[in-house]
């Protein structure tokens, strides 16, 4: 009777302990919930019977003890000790040593291991097990009390650090934690000695050393050092669980978008040494170049040393084999010479890692005295290059499929194939001097000048700039090309600078709101630091930071055949089609090059920007500032030719894709003329005296030019500019039919918020279309008219809108502005705070809000298709090249998306793995 009752409640009690060694493990690759990534890749090496891998012999207590211990203030589950003490004595039997046994220790380490790896987030304690007792059967079994002596007064130093100061709460003054206080000890024994390196102290140093620390820990934390092991193995353990709540585990969290109630796992396994002698090692090895994909076995190994020492850096580590050779290293013997045999032994495991896992491995080894141990083993981190190359390779050599493959490159790592970035390394080593908003990729570097004019001088004298303004307008144009990158003080996502930057692939930082641009001056500063007109800069574009001086770049573009092969398989499982936002025959050609399957936005106001455009913008600056209908048809009938010209080379060079052109839509009194001269020209061509253009544009100016006279109320005061537009495009059109070239145009009205609005612009496109035809001799034309949903009202009556519109492409970039009020020039001054505290969980601006203006554009499509079943419908703001607003957009039902050319190899990848989630 008393055992079943035993058996029952045994059966009701949860598994927290799995052990792993010797060729078995009761938990597997798939348990990662439970067992975290750590305590589950151990499991799998050491169990699976395709593995068997010499792992050190170990347990893991589950990621649900860490939940439980949260819950009840700090207490673990009824029977975990046993559990404990059970799994101990396996690993004592398995390594023939004792924990705790003063002849014969055991020595363990603790180490956290949560589901997502949080590199050094949280506490890892080694060398449990090492007491006065067992360190002196350390040194008889060793022979050598240096390495035991070492062993301990690391212990000591990791577990007051980690167990009795972090864990138990106490936050001690800066430079005053324990660490710190006993560091200044080995400081002073190597002072005293005359040596620079921990490694000449010798054994009696290190033992005085210990003895020296645990007065100290005595003396700072009013406790005493644990002279047990299994007191050492409990208080590592409950730190470990303790560190997931730590500050920086947190932090980490957030940033991660980790859940706080995941929790972590806690591992328990056998050290092993890699700094007994000569014949032990230690290392971190990849199955293929991290760097740049090479199928090619990869790694360093530091001889007689421990793994920390090999991320210090104090030591070189040596090549593990030739292929991990480079000129810091060529003159240190590898691996394969030094212990031929492990090294084949390694080769052998690595290769089964990655047999196993499909997927390139990031592994950790050490040998103890002639025996090889892996202590790690997980998906290995990668950059952009080596990311494609990886995928293209693998599914080559058949070890994944072409939908894995897509799966396994981030949409945001092409951005390093398509433009030169800063070297990783030289990041790490300079400090940000600004933050502001990543608004064009890669990075660039360059003399700060605060104006355009200056900008294109300087690029003419063949000097590198960087132009930096408060923030920008048309007028800076010229000089934002002639940079070599953009930074602005404000500004969001979608003003000004981070448009025209985006679309030209140029790198560009914006609102960065700590920026104090000077002009008068000449300077800028920023957090305290002062830089001048003419100083070098760098940005980081892709994450919105900024450095003094110039960094190195890297090219990352040579592995464009391979990238090609890559985007051709997202291409095959994408649904999907990818558009341009392109305003040039030129920008057209490139994204074409890219991949575009069609233009989704040409803004032909954006014709009148940049190299060659003075002549057609001075039309339409006096087209603006024209008086009456009649002086006005005068400006537009000179404007004409430039407009149709452009279109038609654009049309031309989409060889009969989609061309979807927006009529004008300017808030006009951007491209009014500040400098005197130009004004005074200006009223020349329009006969009028200065004072009355000054009148003509003072009359212009709004107070809210957003909302004001732009779009749609345009060309509904005056027809004549739609008429004008309109005809361009017909006969770029008609033209290109009549010489036999293929064409698609789509007309496209902007702003609208009402369907009255679009039938009195449908009037003006059918009457042009009329004499179009007649005048080409033509029956029809291949063309489209719709409009852009950007008005919140445009959306809710979309029904009656696509009762004359043949298309919808969304414009998200307005449609956020007017869905949250916030204007899309000024949210650099509040956002910052609105992500800080979490009020918004990204940039709007950038990435579609689901639950507002998503349910506006979902609203919109299902009323649209009600009255035109099968209604084209599109996206064109920012938000077509960020890939979660594209996998929104495809499960909206969206046809295509657009977004600027150099995007559009991201959307290829960031559509097909959309096409995998429905
Ligand atoms: C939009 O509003 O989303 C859009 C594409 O138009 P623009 O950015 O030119 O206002
Ligand atoms: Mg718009």
């Amino acid at each position: 009777m008393a055992t079943k009752k035993k058996t029952k409640k045994m059966k009701k009690m949860k598994k927290n302990v799995y052990f792993f060694g010797g060729g078995k493990a009761d938990g597997k690759a798939e348990m990662k919930n439970l067992l975290g990534g750590k305590g589950a890749n151990l499991a799998e090496m050491a169990g699976h019977p395709n593995l068997r891998i010499p792992v050190p012999p170990g347990f893991t207590i589950t990621t649900d003890v860490c939940t439980y211990f949260y819950k009840h203030n700090g207490k673990y589950p009824s029977g975990l000790q046993d559990s404990v003490n059970a799994a101990m004595k396996k690993v004592e039997s398995l390594m023939g040593k004792k924990f705790g046994d003063p002849k014969n220790p055991l020595l363990v380490s603790v180490r956290s291991g949560a589901r997502q790896s949080m590199p050094g987030m949280m506490e890892t304690v080694l060398n449990v097990g090492l007491t006065e007792k067992t360190v002196k059967g350390i040194i008889e079994k060793t022979g050598n009390p240096r390495f035991a002596y070492d062993a301990y007064r690391r212990l000591i130093t990791m577990y007051s650090d980690v167990v009795m100061e972090k864990a138990a709460g106490i936050e001690p003054a800066e430079g005053k934690g324990i660490r710190r206080q006993l560091e200044e000890i080995l400081e002073k024994k190597k002072e005293q000695r005359g040596v620079k390196l921990d490694t000449e102290l010798d054994a009696d140093d290190l033992k005085d050393v210990c003895q020296k620390y645990k007065k100290k820990v005595k003396q700072v934390l009013k406790k005493s050092f644990p002279d047990d092991a299994y007191k050492q193995l409990w208080g590592g353990i409950g730190a470990v669980f303790s560190s997931w709540k730590g500050k920086r585990a947190i932090s980490y969290r957030r940033i991660e978008n980790i859940p706080d109630e995941w929790g972590t796992a806690v591992n328990v396994q056998t050290m092993v040494f890699g700094n007994m002698g000569e014949n032990s090692a230690t290392g971190v090895a990849f199955t293929r170049n991290p760097g740049n994909g090479d199928n090619k076995f990869y790694g360093e190994y530091l001889i007689n040393a421990q793994g920390e020492d090999v991320v210090a850096g104090i030591r070189t580590p040596a090549p593990i084999n030739k292929n991990s050779q480079s000129d810091h290293n060529k003159n240190l013997k590898m691996l394969s010479q030094v212990m031929p045999k492990i090294y084949k032994q390694l080769d052998g495991i690595q290769r089964r890692l990655e047999k196993h896992y499909h997927d390139m491995q990031d592994i950790e080894f050490t040998i103890e005295d002639g025996e090889l141990y892996l202590l790690q083993t997980r998906v290995g981190k990668r950059n952009g290059p080596a990311a494609v190359k990886m995928a293209v390779d693998m599914v080559k050599e058949r070890l994944i499929s072409k939908k894995a493959a897509v799966n396994r490159v981030k949409p945001e790592q092409l951005d390093e194939l398509l433009h030169p970035i800063i070297d990783p390394d030289a990041e790490k080593l300079n400090k940000v001097i600004a933050k502001g908003l990543p608004a064009g990729p890669g990075g660039a570097s360059g003399m700060i000048v605060l104006d355009a004019d200056t900008a294109v001088e300087w690029a003419k004298k063949g000097k590198k700039v960087i132009l930096v303004r408060e923030e920008t307008n048309p007028e800076d144009v010229e000089g934002m090309r002639a940079a070599q990158a953009i930074l602005t003080a404000r500004g969001g996502m979608t003003s000004h600078a981070a448009l025209v930057a985006r679309g030209w692939g140029k790198c560009c930082v914006v609102g960065c709101d700590g920026l104090d641009v000077d002009y008068s001056k000449k300077k800028v500063k920023t957090g305290g630091m002062t830089l001048k007109q003419g100083d070098w800069i760098t940005l980081n574009g892709s994450k919105g930071l900024v450095y003094k001086g110039v960094l190195p770049m890297m090219d990352a573009t040579r592995e464009n055949v391979i990238l090609n092969r890559f985007l051709k398989m997202c291409d095959g499982i994408k649904k999907i089609k990818i558009r341009t936002n392109a305003d040039t025959p030129e920008d057209a050609r490139k994204a074409r090059d890219f991949g575009a399957e069609g233009i989704g936005l040409f803004r032909m106001e954006h014709m009148f920007y940049g190299e060659g455009a003075e002549k057609p913008l001075f039309k339409l600056r006096k087209m603006i500032l024209s008086e009456g209908e009649k002086e006005r048809k005068q400006a537009l009938k000179e404007l004409y030719p430039y407009v149709k010209k452009d279109i038609k080379g654009t049309l031309a060079a989409m060889q009969g894709y989609p061309v979807t052109i927006r009529l004008l839509d300017p808030p006009l009194h951007e491209f009014v003329p500040h400098q005197q001269d130009q004004l005074k020209t200006l009223a020349k061509s329009l006969k009028v005296r200065m004072p009355d253009l000054e009148k003509r544009i003072s009359v212009l100016k709004e107070s809210n030019p957003m909302m004001g006279h732009r779009g749609v109320r345009l060309g509904v005061t005056y027809p004549e500019i739609t008429e004008m537009s309109v005809r361009a495009i017909l006969e770029a059109t008609a033209e290109l039919v009549k010489e036999k070239k293929k064409v698609f145009s789509e007309i496209m009205i902007p702003v609208v918020g009402a369907d009255t609005e679009l039938w009195d612009q449908k009037e003006v496109v059918d009457r042009v279309l009329k004499e179009v035809l007649k005048k080409y001799k033509l029956k029809s034309l291949p063309i489209m008219v719709g409009t852009m949903i950007e008005i919140p009202r445009a959306a809710l009556t979309a029904d009656k809108i696509s009762r004359v519109a043949e298309f919808f492409s969304f414009g998200t970039n307005d449609l956020t502005q007017m869905g949250f009020g916030f204007s899309r020039d000024d949210i650099g001054g509040f956002l910052p705070a609105y992500l800080d505290k979490k009020i918004l969980p990204q940039d709007p601006f950038q990435t579609i809000d689901q639950d507002g203006i998503g349910q506006l554009i979902k609203y919109g499509i299902e009323r649209g298709r009600k009255t035109r079943p099968g209604l084209k419908v599109g996206i064109c703001g920012e938000h077509g090249g960020d890939p979660k607003s594209i996998e929104f957009c495809y499960l909206a039902g969206m046809d295509y998306v657009s977004c600027s050319p150099f995007r559009v190899p991201i959307a290829r990848l960031a559509a097909a793995q959309a096409a995998d989630c429905k």
